[in-house]
């Protein structure tokens, strides 16, 4: 069904640019004309929360403010929350109850949390009721509205009465064009183009929090990875819940292999990149794309989450096991080189030790290169949340071993098979994890100063070279490779 657009006004927009001018001018009041005040944002969770931060740092830089990694430095704390499992709702409760405590001796201090978990009733109830010092909580939906709220916040407290505020509305979502955007680094940027899920996969809490699916019209996207090229970004990943579901929403605009290949089509030196795709929406016409175009990266990362048909029925995903091996073996065939990775679920309600056994047999059968792997966990307000459940936690963990063994096994082998091939990649930066597969001397005589990169298959490599290499491309030798990593050798003289 083809809905209609839910596009936030240009005259509402404009109110809030109108909200981050009042915003900048309370803040000088509140900090002194001479120091900007700095905001700590942390984001937890997917690319599209890391995408929203990167909103939230927009509409705070426009209102002066300037950025610190060191919580201690900030006047400013934003949390940016995820909610998708109960050990990351847990994660965010324990920092926001430091902060709220360094706010008993640091009074000024402003306490705000977004994202995925306020989104949720009982949780924005949790934080009404227990996280006193917490001063402003914004939905998902009300992103956009930031500058309102926050000026409400800033205002009451110059008063001298304190007002705490709560925007978390249910709605279906919005989509609003044209904020601010601050992004990290300069090399990769995520390019949201679509919003929401409508899948309801009956484990997951993301579709009651980020609402329907909502497709941004294609001539904005375009607009936005033109001025990515300009700026110098060397790679755009397209983002979305269901990316591939792109513009089913829309009326005479483009569908999602032929926006990919729009955008593949922009004249400059850089790579696309997409996530998160869905089997059921991964079509032959896509594969075709990422075939035929040379800036379309030859990796689809596509959450199969089981191997068993049955667990996949309950789990509501909408293939099976043959049509998802289907269309591995199309891309196989026709993308040469293709790399797959995926997420899995071990444990979901009702699965039995020989079903896990399923996935453990796909996952050698599709050759995964990695995989995100998650025990499941109950989300409130999902359907899988009310289903029996009765394999013990204990038992859940000793499975979940048993697949990172098997993928141990499994990743080795694509990356032993780099050793000897010379590869493209795109340089992010130093290398801070030093994978341990580098050779020392080579370390050592470069002066302890390794570059980190990545394969268009998403696999990282550390290597020596020069800094001028940082945010280009180049062609690395791999000499070593671990089950996570690899180890390079860069051979060209200068830069
Ligand atoms: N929209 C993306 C990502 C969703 S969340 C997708 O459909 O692939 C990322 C991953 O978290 C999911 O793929 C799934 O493997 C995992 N996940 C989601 N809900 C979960 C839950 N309740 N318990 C455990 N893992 C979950
Ligand atoms: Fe969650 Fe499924 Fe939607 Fe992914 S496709 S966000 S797992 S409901």
């Amino acid at each position: 069904m083809v809905k209609k657009q839910v596009m936030v006004s240009p005259e509402e927009l404009a109110r809030q640019r109108d909200f981050m001018a009042l915003c900048q001018k309370e803040l000088a009041r509140r900090y002194g004309e001479e120091k900007a005040p700095l905001a700590f944002v942390k984001s937890f969770g997917c690319q599209q929360n890391v995408s929203d931060g990167e909103k939230l740092q927009g509409m705070l830089s426009q209102m002066g403010c300037g950025f610190t990694d060191d919580i201690q430095q900030a006047d400013i704390i934003l949390y940016n929350t995820c909610a998708v499992r109960e050990n990351a709702e847990q994660k965010v409760f324990g920092v926001v109850g430091w902060a709220t405590h360094q706010k008993s001796v640091r009074k000024d201090l402003l306490i705000g949390l977004c994202g995925c978990m306020t989104q949720q009733a009982h949780i924005a109830e949790k934080v009404r009721k227990s996280y006193p010092g917490v001063d402003f909580v914004l939905g998902t939906h009300a992103l956009h509205q930031f500058p309102e709220i926050f000026y409400g916040v800033l205002q009451s407290a110059n008063e001298g009465h304190r007002r705490r505020a709560f925007a978390v509305e249910e709605s279906d979502g919005v989509i609003a064009e044209g904020l601010p955007v601050v992004r990290e680094g300069g090399i990769r940027a995520n390019l949201p183009i679509m919003y929401g899920c409508n899948n309801f996969c009956t484990y997951c809490v993301v579709p009651l929090v980020r609402g329907r699916e909502r497709s941004r019209r294609s001539a904005d996207i375009l607009a936005e990875a033109r001025e990515l090229i300009a700026q110098g970004y060397r790679e755009i990943t397209l983002l979305g819940q269901n990316v591939n579901s792109y513009g089913k929403d829309l009326e005479d605009d483009l569908s999602f292999p032929q926006l990919l290949e729009a955008v593949a089509s922009l004249p400059g030196d850089f790579w696309v990149r997409f996530m998160t795709s869905h089997p059921k929406d991964c079509t032959p016409e896509l594969m075709d794309v990422i075939a035929r175009c040379d800036k379309v990266c030859s990796h689809i990362h596509l959450p199969v989450q089981s191997g068993s048909d049955r667990v996949l029925t309950a789990m509501n995903r909408h293939y099976n096991r043959a049509q998802y091996l289907e269309k591995v073996r199309y891309a196989r065939e026709h993308i040469p080189g293709v790399n797959f990775t995926s997420d899995i679920i071990v444990g979901f309600p009702g699965e039995t030790y020989e079903e896990f056994r399923e996935t453990v047999s796909l996952i050698e059968e599709v050759g995964y290169s990695s995989l995100f792997t998650f025990i499941y966990s109950p989300r409130e307000g999902t359907r899988a949340a009310s289903m029996p459940d009765p394999v013990p936690a204990a038992e859940k963990s000793r499975w979940f071993q048993e697949l990172l063994d098997a993928q141990r096994e499994v990743g080795m082998v694509h990356y032993q098979n780099c050793v000897g091939k010379t590869l493209k990649v795109l340089v992010e930066g130093e290398g801070k994890l030093k994978n341990g597969i580098l050779p020392q001397e080579e370390i050592d005589a470069a002066g302890g100063r390794v570059l980190m990169g990545r394969t268009e298959h998403n696999m990282v490599v550390d290597f020596v070279g020069p800094e001028c290499l940082i945010g280009q491309f180049a062609q690395v030798t791999i000499t070593a490779a671990s089950n996570w990593a690899l180890a390079g050798h860069w051979e060209k003289p200068g830069c």
